[in-house]
């Protein structure tokens, strides 16, 4: 029997380390999960939808919420753009029985785990090595030399946190690490 209590689980990696394709494989597998919605003042790209992909509101919007506590986290994820995960959002999950999948930055899952240590998983996915992480960002063909830098050089700091979450599964086979974060998320349902 999976037992519910307001569990979390919290995905987290850094940029390029596959944490998206692990949480949809997640998503695919165990009906239970369910997607947590972020809000987000970026706006959306061509194939996202609203309340689905994202809350997609304006920085004024956003700063309100952060003045009225509605945040369970946000950051300033890049520079200018504010990521964060409402409470209502968490709420309307347990809501429905289900357990909010939450793929989220480093610094965001950090602040989660503090602040529901109790029921939560954080599942850190960890790329091979950073020269490996490179060549994925690099082969992507979607970002600049500079923005790739950038990325690495988060993604390195990020690395350096690794520690604090409860598993962490490195992604040198995607197959293999999907299967583990499979078994190791049944584990917990069951707790
Ligand atoms: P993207 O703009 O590519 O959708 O997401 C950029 C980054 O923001 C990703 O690492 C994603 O996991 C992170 N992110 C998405 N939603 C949230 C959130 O609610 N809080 C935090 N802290 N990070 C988020």
């Amino acid at each position: 029997m999976e037992s519910i209590h307001q569990k979390i689980l919290i995905i987290t990696a850094p940029s390029g380390a596959g944490k998206t394709s692990i949480t949809h494989f997640l998503m695919q597998e165990i009906p239970s999960l369910a997607f947590s919605i972020s809000a987000t003042t970026r706006k959306s790209r061509e194939n996202e939808k609203h309340e689905i992909d994202y809350y997609f509101i304006e920085m004024e919007e956003f700063k309100k919420k952060i003045q009225l506590k509605e945040f369970a986290e946000w950051e300033m994820v890049y520079e200018g753009k504010y990521y964060g995960t409402l409470k209502s959002e968490l709420k309307r999950i347990w809501g429905l029985q289900k357990i909010p999948v939450l793929d989220i930055d480093v610094k965001g899952a950090l602040h989660i785990q503090q602040q529901y240590p109790e029921n939560t998983l954080s599942i850190f996915v960890e790329p091979p090595s950073v020269d490996e992480l490179k060549n994925r960002l690099q082969s992507r063909g979607t970002e600049s030399e500079e923005s790739i830098r950038a990325r690495i050089n988060k993604a390195s700091y990020e690395i350096s946190f690794k520690d604090q979450f409860d598993k962490i599964i490195v992604n040198d086979n995607l197959e293999r690490a999907c299967l583990e974060a499979h078994a190791i998320v049944k584990d917990f349902l069951k707790s």
